[in-house]
């Protein structure tokens, strides 16, 4: 019996899901290129997937638990338990203006045309704060559109504002905070369960020795 881990692929939260795994003492077989992997002291198998899929493959049970941002996880909208926040992949989702549009608040942004690749998350904040506007998912490069006449305002992932600045743009609002968290399967085995607390027994010792 082994415990199935989802990892991203590639991308930001790669790295440091790999080195979570290592502090925690589980070696893997770290091929290049490859879609899974098992750990060769720990009963577990390791699947590299792009970040947006591991939200559904952990619903349905593909996989039992998985690494992704909780931008994405409250993005997707799936029925899995969030067990515990894994300390990287820090960022924020903001709402950017191009600089020299004169803004005050959130009402600034009624009726605008606004691109963004979280539009369940933006429509959310939005709806809470008694504003109606025109929301245009795209699926990258978000920062380009107020440069290329696509929208108003962006919704986008920051972390430093460096990307922001670059492309004309200041950030005026938080959305939301996010770093990577862990998250599993709501119906786990018995041995699955077991698996899991042992696993988050030393995710949570190595985090405690890092405050
Ligand atoms: P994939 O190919 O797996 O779909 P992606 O391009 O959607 O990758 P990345 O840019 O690698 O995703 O980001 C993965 C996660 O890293 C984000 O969902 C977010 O939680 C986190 N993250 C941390 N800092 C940033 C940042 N500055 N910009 C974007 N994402 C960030
Ligand atoms: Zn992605």
């Amino acid at each position: 019996m082994k415990l199935k881990i989802a990892i991203q692929k590639s991308g930001r939260l790669h790295e440091d899901s790999i080195k979570l795994l290592k502090e925690c003492g589980i070696d893997i077989n770290n091929g290049v290129n490859k879609l899974k992997t098992e750990a060769t002291n720990f009963p577990l198998e390791v699947f590299f997937l792009r970040d947006d899929d591991i939200p559904q493959y952990i619903e349905d049970g593909v996989a039992d638990i998985g690494v992704v941002g909780e931008n994405v996880v409250l993005e997707k909208k799936k029925q899995v338990r969030v067990v515990e926040k894994l300390g990287f992949g820090k960022c924020r989702l903001s709402m950017a203006v191009p600089k020299a549009m004169d803004y005050n608040n959130v009402k600034d942004l009624h009726n605008l045309k606004i691109a963004t690749s979280y539009p369940v998350i933006l429509g959310d904040f939005l709806k809470n704060n008694g504003v109606t506007a025109d929301i245009h998912e795209i699926s990258g490069s978000v920062e380009i559109a107020p440069g290329i006449g696509l929208a108003a305002a962006i919704c986008d992932l920051v972390s430093s504002g460096s990307t922001l600045f670059m492309n004309g743009l200041k950030e005026v609002e938080t959305v939301l905070k996010s770093e990577a968290v862990l998250i599993a399967n709501e119906g786990l085995q018995e041995a699955q369960q077991l698996l899991l607390q042992k696993l988050l027994f030393r995710i949570q010792a190595v985090r405690k020795a890092k405050n």
